[in-house]
């Protein structure tokens, strides 16, 4: 018997046969490459990491340094970072003292931000190799976080690193970059243009404040800083203020409800009176973003400045800001937002060095951005 093609039956069904093997051995070809591939991966990932533990004894003292730990001992997550660079932020100095309003499990692994490469994934979306930042979330807070050469994270957390920003950038920038970047959106999105009048940035020499400085003067925006340095002159105009201003001038006590306009808007990075004399200072119809309370929790203002002037006063949080607008936000770091001089903000360390840095951010010495150094840029 024969088919209309003149190929005998016999002879299709083999062919049809050989075709399912061949098949058959490219698929297994395939999963045997891949399952090469894991082992090979696994293979140079290392099985312990250096990190810096926060602890506390059975005393309730808390001690805190470099250790070594095993890498099982990671949180959770499908994506398993090696960390090139992290940071110091306020929070993660807090998190190193063990402060109980951050640290709720001992032994505690601080620092909010990383950038590095992917090692091992699970996520589709994730290679090995690939470049990524990871700021906020619960990192460095109720789990461990960036201060380790490895972090595991899950996928949903992860920035992959924007075109226009090198890992020791990214970390320069880190979450005190994001939450500057958070708050000039916020005013640009009320309205703020640069000829709208001048723009008040406080805790001016802060992480926060010296990225803001320099986002909205590289913007266009008239900045005037506040700072409680007297020494930061230099510093701030290098970075685009217009006008330095010392702590004491933005901090009112006279119980004036309202206090003759000075500001379009302002960016606060220290709450208490100082943001309570930026909101009564602001003029009709102007914008505050308040992000920080490097001074105080506390806010003291009446109404009268959001009744009588229209005044807005927005929150910005950096932790869980959705993911879109930590893209859009981080596709502006690298672009058009990057401050010219983000190295001049900059100062190296490493996990073994962070003592000092750690003790001067807890008291409002640091000037700029601390970046641990973790490896070198891979
Ligand atoms: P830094 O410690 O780097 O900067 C804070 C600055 O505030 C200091 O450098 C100092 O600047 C000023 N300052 C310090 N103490 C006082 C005080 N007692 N009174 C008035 N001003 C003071 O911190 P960051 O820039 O990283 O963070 C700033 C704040 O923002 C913190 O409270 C932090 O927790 C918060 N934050 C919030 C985020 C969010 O998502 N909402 C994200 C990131 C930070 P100067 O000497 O120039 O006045």
């Amino acid at each position: 018997m024969s088919t209309i093609w003149g190929a005998p039956t016999s002879e299709i069904l083999l062919a049809r046969r050989r075709l399912d093997i061949d098949l058959d051995q490219v698929q297994r070809k395939i999963l045997e490459r891949r399952a090469a591939k894991k082992l090979e991966a696994a293979a140079i990932i290392p099985q312990s990491l250096k990190c810096y533990l926060v602890a506390r004894d059975s005393a309730g003292s808390v001690t805190a340094g470099v250790a070594e730990r095993s890498l099982d001992e990671l949180p959770a997550g499908d994506v398993l970072v090696r960390a090139a660079f992290s940071s110091l932020n306020y929070k993660d100095a807090l998190a190193a003292i063990g402060h109980q309003g951050i640290v709720k499990r001992f032994p505690h692994v601080p620092g909010i931000d990383v950038a590095g490469a992917v090692v091992a994934s699970e996520a589709r979306e994730f290679s090995a190799g690939d470049p990524v930042l990871v700021t906020g979330h619960d990192g460095g807070a109720t789990r461990w976080g960036g201060w380790a050469e490895l972090v595991r994270v899950p996928h949903e957390w992860i920035v992959p690193l924007p075109a226009g920003l090198t890992l020791r950038e990214a970390m320069i920038l880190g979450t005190a970059g994001l939450t500057a970047a958070l708050c000039v959106d916020a005013l640009q999105k009320h309205g703020l243009q640069p000829g709208s009048g001048p723009i008040v940035v406080s805790g001016a020499t802060g992480g926060v404040g010296s990225v803001a400085v320099a986002i909205l003067a590289k913007l266009g925006y008239r900045v005037a800083a506040v700072t409680g340095k007297t020494d930061a002159q230099d510093y701030l105009k290098r970075l685009g203020a217009a006008e330095i201003l010392a702590r004491a001038e933005v901090d009112d006590r006279s119980g004036r409800p309202l206090l003759s306009g000075r500001w379009a808007g302002g960016i606060d990075t220290v709450g208490g009176n100082i943001l309570g004399t930026v909101l009564r200072s602001l003029r009709h119809g102007g914008c505050v973003a308040a992000c920080g309370l490097a001074g105080s929790s506390e806010l003291p203002v009446t109404v009268y400045p959001f009744i009588l002037r229209a005044v807005t006063l927005a929150g910005i949080d950096a932790a869980w800001c959705p993911h879109a607008s930590r893209l859009e936000a981080w596709h502006r770091l690298a672009g058009d937002w990057k401050p010219g001089n983000l190295e001049s903000m900059a100062q190296f360390t490493t996990l073994s060095g962070l003592g000092p840095y750690i003790s001067n951010i807890l008291a409002g010495k640091i000037r700029g951005r601390v970046v641990v150094a973790l490896a070198d840029e891979l």
